[in-house]
């Protein structure tokens, strides 16, 4: 197959690549760069059995339509993998314009250029925080749960959702074959084993890698964000899945999507972890110590979000192979010493 993967230089895009590439496919990257990394595509051009023609990349936006309608066409793709986004929940309260323009209308924009291209099936990288902040009966939140976003981070994702559910419903009106899938990501977390790429925001604000730069000394300490919710201690609890598998759920729903396919999966471990048990798994892994300071609660965090995650698994067979938080952050680990500065670029 030939797969369009937007934001394939960032995180969890270059994670995607590197798995599609392994199992054979052609991947076309359009990234804009203005969060990803050059250097990590160039990393994976460099794979040992990846050919020539493998893998193109393209410094460009989602939102340039035409750029991407000829990029769809030129490369003959049949498949777009949607991870070009902004995704932080404290930086969306401050700049919810922002967000909804690159986010909503960016993949809008995207959509319309796959309708004019004839590409036909979508998987969208949806989030948790589209659930807001679900009851304690809610709890873990299963995917019937009623979609209240308490940020425009999970409002923009959730925009994203309806506009694929209506463009769907319209096409199978249509006697069209377009498929999608909406996958729900709680917290991603972890690295390529092999450390060939690896996690390198900026500004860095995800809970493991802050943790990761304290514990290089490249950070003078950790803050928690809140220590007097209602969670066993106080802090907050998220579910973190590794990428690798994060991205062997892509593949699994790729490989399943029929047409007129309509699929809506939670991708988590179904487990939660407070921040006060992340920080003492890091200093485990690590063998480190640095500072931990009690600080404010951040904006527009939800305390308590785990997955019931069975969904994927019932229908798909996917399963999670990294169970275990200290395995996790290790791979995260071996990244960061390695490369203390991130990428060069
Ligand atoms: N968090 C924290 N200190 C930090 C960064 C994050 O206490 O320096 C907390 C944050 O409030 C949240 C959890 O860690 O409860 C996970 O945050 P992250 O930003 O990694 O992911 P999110 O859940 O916001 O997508």
């Amino acid at each position: 197959m030939t797969i369009l993967v937007t934001g394939g230089a960032g995180y969890i895009g270059s994670h995607a690549v590197q798995r599609l590439l392994n199992d054979g496919h052609r991947v076309v990257v359009l990234d804009n760069l203005d969060r990803g990394h050059r250097e990590a595509v160039d990393a994976l051009r460099g794979m040992e059995g990846v050919g020539a023609d493998q893998l193109s990349f393209e410094a460009g936006d989602i939102a340039d339509g035409g750029l991407v309608g000829a990029l769809m066409r030129d490369h003959g793709v049949d498949t777009v993998m949607h991870f070009a986004a902004l995704a932080y929940v404290g930086e969306s309260v401050h700049e919810p314009l922002r967000y909804h323009r690159v986010n909503t209308a960016g993949a809008i924009s995207l959509l319309e250029a796959a309708d004019g291209a004839g590409v036909s099936r979508f998987i969208f990288s949806s989030t948790c925080a589209t659930y807001g902040e679900p009851g304690a009966d809610e709890i873990p939140i299963h995917e019937g749960v009623v979609q209240r976003p308490i940020n425009p981070y999970g409002a923009s994702k959730l925009a994203v959702e309806r506009v694929l559910a209506d463009y769907s419903a319209k096409q199978r009106a249509d006697g069209k074959a377009f498929s999608y899938a909406a996958l729900r990501y709680f917290n991603v977390a972890g690295s390529d084993p092999t450390g060939l790429i690896g996690e390198d925001h900026d500004p860095e604000t995800h809970l493991i890698p802050v943790i990761l730069q304290a514990a290089l000394g490249k950070r003078d300490g950790v803050t928690i964000f809140g220590t007097d919710y209602a969670t066993e201690d106080g802090t907050c609890v998220r579910d973190y899945i590794h990428v690798c598998d994060l991205v062997d759920a892509h593949v699994a729903v790729m490989n399943a999507l029929e047409p007129g396919d309509a699929r809506l999966y939670n991708l988590g471990i179904g487990r939660g972890y407070s921040v006060r048990e992340i920080i003492d798994a890091a200093k485990r892994v690590t063998r480190k110590e640095f500072p931990v300071r009690e600080g404010e609660r951040r904006a527009g965090d939800p305390p308590v979000l785990y997955a019931e995650a069975g969904k994927i698994g019932r229908e798909l067979g996917w399963k999670a192979k990294y169970t275990d938080i200290d395995e996790i952050i290790a791979t995260a680990w071996r990244w960061f010493e390695k490369h203390p500065d991130g990428y060069a670029s």
